[in-house]
């Protein structure tokens, strides 16, 4: 691994926020558990549990300390649950914390214990007086006995209406460059705009929404990106995809796009990372836990199903959207046209009771029915798969609206982060709310954090992204 991280949802921010931070100013203490999540390059602990102390677990004097029936009692519980156990001490300053000699010596401590009992590293954090986190694991030495060696983390993510991060300033150092985005940074100040340099995003999908969503957040100043599609640019693709043109039929889409999106950046050195796999393969889906925030921009049922679980179970919000185009019957004449942005995971409504797709649809993809050709020709193909009807244009809308949910994530304008499900009724002209929240039954509102331990594996393999592969291969080995 070469990144570590921490998220954990609002409502567990809170109820540590209310515990550690005292209103005496005193330091205090508290153990958790976390679940992992792991991604191609970023090992993240979801915190799963707070264990407050008891009165006699602990005492407070300036600074805190606890008694080791409290680390027995903790450890138990992390074990119990087959999860990682977390120790939480606050600090009275703001910002990512840096560690004291004494802070280094307990948690060293309390990392033998805690890998003995669960088998996995310590995660040790801290909390700043302006709600700030900062953390780190502690690993064990594979050779040298009784030793632990710290791995800070580079991030903590609080997902609530808003995502809040801290992010850890010797590791992930801001991006910005002020001249060439002067514009943008008079928008919203300096510090967003270097927040929003360090988020990893992920683009599922680099057809003409997705291709244009990476230009947009290129211009915008995300410099850390991870594309993720198996397909190759087609003839039919550029009507409507940005930044792609003839010469580059037949080549990745994830190549095409990556070299775009360098040039439109106003920053000199963007890092893109470029997955020539589909996010229903292992490749894609690990790629895909590697990011902060993840744009959806595929219209298949099943990678829609594996977006919308890692939003849950993985706390990476989901920033999804899709266009609708009705016309005659002979598609001669256009009646007319929806689309939809929406954000979704913690305390939002999931993709499939927003009727984004359906399981039993995802299940006949990942089996392979969805593309055999006897198969579909005895249903309503139609219903399941859109025939792909669409203009520059909408596509242009789309990427907008699903850009503007995440600034609302993340930048807050106004103070509001939450904006909730929009639909564009083009005929009309109309924006409209979609209010529905989830089912009451609704499987993915019961995976909320549980990261590797919900017991689905929805990805596997898929052949016709092999073939997409496949077929480069050749066409690039004939060119050579
Ligand atoms: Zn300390
Ligand atoms: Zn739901």
């Amino acid at each position: 691994m070469n990144n570590y991280s921490v998220t954990l949802t609002e409502r567990i921010h809170k109820q540590l926020c209310n515990h550690l931070i005292r209103s005496d100013g005193q330091e205090d203490l508290s153990f958790a558990t976390y679940i992992p999540s792991s991604g191609e390059e970023r090992f993240t602990g979801i915190i799963s549990k707070i264990i407050l102390p008891s009165k006699d677990e602990r005492s407070v004097h300036g600074n805190a300390e606890f008694y080791s029936e409290y680390l027995i009692r903790s450890t138990r519980i992390a074990a119990e649950r087959k999860e990682g156990l977390v120790f939480l001490h606050s600090h009275p300053f703001p910002g990512w914390q840096g560690m004291s000699y004494p802070d280094e010596i307990a948690e060293k401590r309390i990392s033998a214990t805690a890998f003995a009992v669960t088998g996995r590293p310590l995660l040790g954090m801290t909390l700043g007086n302006d709600e700030s986190w900062s953390a780190r694991f502690w690993f064990k030495d594979e050779k040298i006995k009784r030793t632990y060696h710290r791995k800070c983390c580079i991030s903590v993510r609080v997902i609530g209406e808003k995502l809040a991060v801290t992010f850890n300033d010797r590791l992930l150092k801001p991006k910005s460059e002020i001249h060439n985005q002067i514009r943008t940074i008079s928008s919203w100040g300096q510090k967003t705009q270097d927040d929003i340099s360090r988020l990893k995003i992920g683009i599922v999908g680099l057809g003409s929404v997705g291709s244009i969503v990476s230009e947009i957040l290129s211009r915008t100043g995300v410099a850390d990106f991870i594309l993720i599609d198996f397909d190759s640019v087609e003839a039919k693709n550029l009507d409507r995809t940005q930044g792609v043109y003839q010469s580059d039929i037949g080549k990745a889409k994830v190549k095409v796009i990556a070299n775009s999106i360098k040039r439109s950046s106003p920053i000199k050195n963007i890092s893109v990372g470029q997955i020539e796999y589909s996010v229903c393969e292992e490749e894609g889906y690990r790629a895909a836990l590697d990011c902060d925030i993840l744009f959806s921009c595929v219209d298949r049922p099943w990678a829609r199903q594996v977006l919308n679980f890692i939003s849950y179970a993985h706390l990476i919000p989901v920033i999804d959207g899709g266009i609708k185009v009705r016309t005659n019957f002979s598609n001669t004449k256009i009646l007319g046209a929806t689309w939809r942005a929406h954000t979704v995971g913690y305390e939002r409504t999931c993709l499939e009771c927003l009727g984004q797709f359906k399981s039993e649809h995802a299940k006949l993809e990942s089996e392979g029915f969805l593309d055999d050709p006897t198969y579909i020709k005895g249903m309503t193909h139609k219903n399941i798969l859109h025939s792909g009807e669409n203009v520059y244009a909408f596509s242009a809308h789309v990427a907008s609206m699903e850009v503007l949910q995440f600034l609302s994530l993340f930048v807050s304008p106004g103070g509001v982060s939450k904006i909730g499900q929009q639909i564009y009724q083009m005929s009309l002209g109309i924006l409209e709310k979609d209010d529905r929240i989830c089912y009451p039954n609704c499987f993915y509102q019961t995976i909320i954090g549980k990261g590797e331990h919900t017991g689905v594996k929805l990805y596997g393999n898929h052949e016709i992204a092999e073939i997409k592969r496949s077929e480069r291969k050749i066409r690039s080995n004939k060119v050579s």
